[in-house]
């Protein structure tokens, strides 16, 4: 057996386990090995039973008195008393009927579950079990838990791992000597013994240390080396032009930010420079990365090239549309702005394909029906797309083709993440920060509300109502209310029939015709409506300036970041926002929750997060591709830092991966999912 073989190669694992494996993508040996614990129940601790208190329990006892029966249809129960030489216990196994004929009489056994209440008395309940011996695999140590599928036991998982053990001591090494030396990190093989086996809580933290360090250190490298090709193409020089810069700056009804000015200039000099172009710009919502982004592709189209602008949503779209309209107006340009959606008519949608494959489209505004469909550019020279990490990489790769060469490409964001995580998220993308609002906005007043107190909150919203304001009411799920999450039918049907009959309700959902969402929301903006219940789908970008008040039904549901953005919706023409986070239950509000509260800064809150939940709440924001950090998650940022450094030490030392087989496997995977060329 070695780490290709098969899994039915494996000692007890016939062809339907093996199925089994197969359907959570598990074949061979190494699949086997690699499929890393979700989590870990401490039962190393063996206890005398007089010893134990209520939780996590192993003991060391015989069993005797054991019974089983069925208390109801469908119900089973084996109770057993265990002893040692201090006291006794109850076990009680739910529907493991086969359980009471297993024991050993006069036989000790480790015996590893929950203590804590059943029924009527305190036992310990579904209790794993096995002959006490040097090397227990369920029981009496850190053991670990498996995503499993249907009919499959972690149990299993163990047994097959203990199995090929011998093959675990021979996994190659992935990262050079030099690394683990100079890290103080122990040999993969090593590692991976220890997240299946940890022989205690410090050898774990060492293993998952190891693994983590070796995931961030291999996307880090993947990014710079994605980097340093992307550094060698040559592209479209776009010149700085002066004239048509000052020009549209003069004509803004706004004075540029610093923040706006700097990052403004960094583009320019990129377009200047020959190369492809491949930067970020995070950015708070309002801090106003539009005029950002308009200012580059005017430099592109005063050259006499086009641009493409994509934006996650139609309805972000069609407001960019308008938005760099009324911006080129002044510069006489605004012809040349063009849309392309999805839910266009068939004669509209045949003069813009033309007009765009002719050139005299030149800022061409669209969806992913930019590329998915057949869409000829005359010559694309830069390519800006709007919240990038909701675009697929596939996606991104198809619209660069296009051009027939390697278009400059701007990623404008909303979630901020602290600079450090996005050195490693974005490894391949120079990173700007506008880190600074315009002046004088107001912080949105954010407030969390009991659902006991809902009704109250109703009345102060309907002040704003009745100056003629407007408002979202943002729900998390569309159809089936649960207990901790209400659906956005529901609520709608409570607020028009209920709280609000004399006030106009619309209802907004992802699974609506995309003419109809068009419409409600044509509707809500020409303020025909005035308030609109509705799914996330407004999350990012949608402009509503009339619009003050944002209440976020069940908000325990969602990230910091996500309600951030929400809240930047409301109170965008200088009025005073207000957003009600209504609580899923009458619980304490989480210190998150609070944060928001007393915070207003996206970066701000990014850092809270990050503290409260760890880096893993920050990975799960971004989506970065189809990556998955799994061990990353659970370590810290100065681990994901000094293994970013580790990567650009490998760079400047000019190793070469062809000397680290195993390393070069995995990187070149993660080059092509960060790739953004
Ligand atoms: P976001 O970064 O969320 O995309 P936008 O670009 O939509 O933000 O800008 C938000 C609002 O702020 C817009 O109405 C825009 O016109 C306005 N704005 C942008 N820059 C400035 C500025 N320097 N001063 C005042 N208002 C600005
Ligand atoms: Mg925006």
């Amino acid at each position: 057996m070695n780490l290709d073989s098969p899994l039915t190669s494996i000692k007890g694992v016939g062809t339907e386990l093996a199925a089994k494996y197969k359907t959570l993508g598990l074949e061979t040996v190494a699949d086997l090995i690699n499929h890393l614990p979700s989590r870990y129940e401490d039962y190393s601790n063996v206890l005398e039973i007089k010893n134990i208190k209520p939780g996590s329990v192993t003991i060391k006892a015989v069993i005797k008195q054991v019974s089983g029966r069925y208390v109801r249809r469908g119900l089973h129960i084996t109770e057993a008393v265990a002893s040692d030489d201090s006291s006794s216990v109850k076990l009680v196994w739910f529907n493991q009927p086969y359980r009471a004929g297993s024991f050993k009489a006069q036989t000790e056994y480790f015996i590893s579950g929950q203590f804590e209440l059943g029924n009527r008395s305190f036992s310990i309940m579904n209790p794993s079990m096995e002959l006490v011996s040097d090397f227990p695999i369920n029981t009496a140590r850190i053991v670990p838990i498996y995503r499993l599928t249907k009919g499959l036991t972690s149990f299993q998982i163990r047994k097959s791992l203990r199995e090929v053990l011998p093959v675990i001591r021979q996994v190659p090494e992935t990262l050079p000597q030099w690394l683990l030396s100079e890290e103080g990190l122990s040999p993969r093989s090593e590692a991976l013994e220890s997240i299946h086996f940890p022989l205690n809580q410090e050898d774990l933290d060492k293993a998952k240390q190891r693994l983590g360090f070796e995931e961030v250190f291999s996307l880090s490298l993947a990014s710079l080396l994605n980097k340093y090709e992307n550094d060698s193409e040559s592209t479209i020089t776009i010149p700085f032009n002066e004239e048509a810069a000052k020009k549209f700056v003069g004509e803004l009804p706004f004075k540029l930010t610093d923040a706006q000015r700097k990052v403004i200039w960094k583009i320019c000099l990129d377009l200047a420079r020959g190369i492809p172009m491949n930067r970020i710009v995070e950015g708070d919502v309002g801090s106003g990365k539009t005029v950002v982004a308009t200012m580059a592709a005017l430099m592109v189209v005063v050259a006499g090239y086009q641009v493409a602008i994509m934006a996650p949503t139609e309805l972000l779209a069609r407001q960019h549309y308008e938005t760099l309209q009324s911006l080129l107006k002044p510069l006489g340009l605004d012809k040349g702005v063009g849309l392309l959606v999805g839910g266009q008519k068939t004669l509209a949608r045949s003069q813009i394909l033309e007009s765009i494959a002719s050139g005299d489209t030149k800022f061409i505004i669209g969806t992913h029906a930019l590329i998915q469909e057949k869409v000829d550019m005359k010559n694309l020279a830069l390519v800006i797309i709007d919240e990038q990490h909701r675009f697929g990489v596939e996606q991104r790769k198809t619209l660069m083709a296009k051009a027939g060469h390697m278009p400059h490409v701007l990623s404008l964001t909303a979630t901020p993440i602290p600079r450090s995580l996005a050195l490693t998220l974005y490894g391949e993308l120079d990173l700007s920060l506008l880190d600074t609002k315009p002046e004088g906005r107001k912080p949105i007043i954010t407030k969390i509300v009991s659902p006991n107190s809902i009704a109250q909150t109703y009345e102060e919203v309907k002040k704003q109502l009745d100056m003629g304001k407007q408002m979202f009411v943002v729900c998390p799920v569309i159809n089936e209310s649960t207990r901790s999450a209400k659906s956005v039918n529901q609520v709608y049907d409570e607020l028009r029939q209920k709280y609000f009959k004399e006030y106009r309700v619309g209802l907004l959902h992802g699974k609506m015709p995309g003419a109809e969402k068009n419409d409600i929301m044509k509707k809500f903006v020409d303020h025909e409506i005035d308030i609109l219940v509705s799914t996330t789908v407004v999350e990012v970008g949608v402009d509503v300036p009339n619009a003050t008040v944002m209440l976020i039904e069940s908000a325990d549901n969602y990230g910091l970041a996500q309600i951030h953005q929400l809240r930047g919706r409301v109170g965008r023409d200088g009025s005073q926002g207000y957003c009600y986070l209504v609580l899923s239950s009458s619980a304490a509000p989480t210190k998150r929750l609070r944060a928001l509260e007393s915070n207003d800064d996206g970066f701000k809150l990014a850092e809270i997060d990050l503290a409260l939940r760890g880096p893993g709440a920050i990975y799960g924001a971004v989506q970065h591709g189809s990556l998955d950090l799994r061990i990353a998650q659970l370590s810290d940022l100065g681990l994901i830092n000094s293994a970013r450094k580790a990567a650009e030490q490998f760079i400047y030392n000019k190793e070469s991966l062809l000397k680290y087989t195993e390393l070069a496997k995995t990187v070149n995977v993660l080059r092509s999912i960060t790739n953004l060329n």
